[in-house]
């Protein structure tokens, strides 16, 4: 827990202004203008843990980006299109969603598996298009 700074010691924001808690994280010493508390009656804080804890609560609730699956999918459609560069870019999107998958999100797999097959099937016609025409 945070406790009361040692007589003498200064903040360590404001060198001109005696310390009035030392950090429970990291010990610094800060003064009353620096105090960050999650609740009114909890212990304060310094400034930079304050930072850090307030950046790890983001990433806690923050949701996973699963916008490489959609975007597997929609680049699956795309490559019906005769543009090598999207069956190109399709094909690596896609496997990398594949992947992700198979890590955590196996409910967002039949996205990146559409979207390959869409593309491989597009290659394909490209493909026998190119034979016929030769
Ligand atoms: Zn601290
Ligand atoms: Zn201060």
């Amino acid at each position: 827990m945070s406790s009361e700074a040692p007589a003498g010691a200064a903040c360590l924001t404001h060198r001109e202004t005696p310390a009035r808690w030392a950090c429970r994280r990291c010990g610094a010493f800060f003064c009353v203008a620096c105090e960050r508390r999650t609740r009114p009656d909890a212990l304060p804080m310094c400034p930079a843990c304050w930072e850090l804890r307030s950046r790890n609560v983001v990433d806690q609730t923050s949701k996973p980006s699963t916008a490489i699956f959609t975007a597997s999918l929609v680049l699956g459609i795309i490559s019906l299109l005769p543009l090598p560069v999207v069956m190109f870019v399709s094909l690596v999107v896609g496997l990398m969603a594949l992947v992700r998958a198979k890590n955590q999100f196996e409910a967002q797999r039949w996205k990146p598996i559409v979207g390959l097959v869409l593309t491989v099937l597009s290659l394909l016609g490209w493909f026998l298009l190119l034979v016929l025409a030769a």
